[in-house]
């Protein structure tokens, strides 16, 4: 399949199946800011679980936080967003759009839109956070920034965590939020979006151990990827040149994806030494040094940093699950989500509406309910078409109650990738289930 029709098939899958929605469809939309339908809330609650999981419940070095959105303006004084947070744009003197500087037609001198040649201005910086105000007076002293990175949020409650919870460096702390960027060039459906959110971990080290701890986190972080079934063929890291590093970073390294428009970044791994809790030290005045109590040295530490899109790994999860398989002639549309992602776990189907069948099947969703796995009842429609519409969105198992579940007592239990059919006591259904999900 060519990968442009991929990108077209998965939006429309999402949009028709209650994955993901235009925002504020009924009004035209709003400039790449997505709604999460039914399913497409339960897929990054699920992502977003596994992080947490992997991060804070399974590791006794990391704490977790869950820090405002809207932060003292110094913060990004301090954290050099004001001044260098910014895209160098130019504008076309006959249409006035501003476009990025560095994008191909803009350097080669013809606009993008009004074809105008030679009409471009000097580039200007342009900042990318969002502000507003607080308070009723509308003013510059007001003024304040909706985060551009849940980091800042991390920095700033370093001593606070590290006191409280009594950990010892090295530790980490981890934080999954909302951040905001009035990006130039959104799009790629959720893959660039003015408003989206981070899974970020700051891991504080003893300067010199920096090094060390980075090669930790590549690789812990790699693996966390190929744990949720992506391809390993479709990931690969790539190291920052000297001019792309950030003004921060000592070393960088994303972890990229084989998008349908090339390989992109969706998760940073960052070593931004002590220049944000050196900077924040200047800025507040406060010294947020680390007093290590066994050799009573006191440092800043160095911070690596594990920075991941939710949004944009939800889209990779989406399209390396994405498939279309021919059978007997039929296409058949398969989401091969990993079965703790899938927002639905199971369906349940009486093979027709009648002879007790549908009272079997009602029992079975509503114990798998009871035990919290998500399950779907459906009684309409023909089973072939019933069997696909699931497959489509990624659920890993059917049940179905036939003619001899009601003498035997049993069920059939359908495999979405194998296709298989088992035949399980009706009282096991949950049990067998919850055993795959673990
Ligand atoms: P890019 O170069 O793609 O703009 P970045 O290097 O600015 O990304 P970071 O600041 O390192 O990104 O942010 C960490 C992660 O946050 C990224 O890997 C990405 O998954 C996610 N992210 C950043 N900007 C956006 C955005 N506009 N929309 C969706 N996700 C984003």
């Amino acid at each position: 399949m060519p990968d442009a029709d991929l990108m077209d098939k998965l939006v429309s899958l999402s949009k028709r199946r209650g994955y993901i929605f235009q925002s504020s469809e009924i009004y035209g939309g709003t400039g790449s800011v997505w709604d999460y339908g039914p399913l497409g809330v339960e897929l990054k609650r699920n992502i977003k679980d596994r992080w947490w999981s992997s991060m804070v419940h399974r590791r006794d070095d990391i704490e977790g936080l869950d820090a405002a959105i809207l932060m003292n303006p110094k913060v990004w004084e301090a954290s050099g967003h004001v001044d260098g947070f910014s895209d160098p744009l130019v504008e076309c003197a006959n249409c006035h759009r501003r476009f990025k500087a560095d994008l191909p037609e803009v350097e080669g001198g013809q606009c993008p839109t009004c074809g105008t040649r030679e009409a471009f201005g000097e580039p200007r910086m342009f900042n990318l956070m969002f502000k507003t105000f607080m308070g009723p007076v509308e003013d510059s002293t007001a003024t304040i920034y909706i985060r551009p990175e849940t980091a800042q949020g991390i920095y700033v409650n370093f001593l606070n965590v590290q006191g409280a919870a009594r950990q010892k460096v090295p530790f980490g702390i981890a934080q999954i939020g909302k951040a905001f960027r009035n990006e130039i060039t959104p799009g790629n459906f959720i893959f660039r979006t003015r408003e989206f959110e981070q899974a970020e971990m700051q891991f504080f080290v003893k300067p010199g151990d920096d090094d060390e701890w980075f090669d930790r986190w590549m690789e812990i972080r790699m693996q966390w990827h190929k744990d949720l079934g992506i391809r390993a063929e479709k990931l690969r890291f790539h190291e920052h040149g000297p001019d792309e590093l950030a003004h921060y970073a000592k070393k960088a390294y994303d972890i990229e994806y084989e998008f349908p428009f090339g390989w992109r970044e969706f998760e940073g791994i960052h070593n931004r030494t002590d220049f944000d809790l050196s900077r924040h030290q200047e800025h507040s005045g406060k010294r947020l040094e680390y007093i290590d109590a066994s050799s009573n040295e006191r440092y800043l530490p160095y911070v690596v940093e594990t920075s991941m899109g939710v949004d944009r790994t939800l889209l990779v999860v989406l399209l390396d699950a994405y498939r279309e398989e021919d059978i007997e002639g039929n296409t058949r549309v398969v989401l091969g989500l990993n079965p703790s992602l899938a927002p639905i776990k199971a369906a349940v189907f009486p093979l027709v509406k009648k002879d007790g069948m549908p009272e079997i099947a009602r029992k079975i969703s509503d114990a798998l309910r009871a035990a919290a796995v998500p399950a779907f009842y459906d009684q309409s429609g023909a089973i072939g078409r019933r069997y696909r519409r699931q497959d489509e969105i990624g659920t890993p198992w059917c049940v179905t109650v036939d003619g001899e579940s009601v003498e035997s007592g049993t069920v059939t239990i359908r495999d979405r990738d194998s296709l298989q059919q088992v035949r399980v006591s009706t009282d096991q259904v949950v049990l067998w289930i919850q055993e795959r999900l673990d």
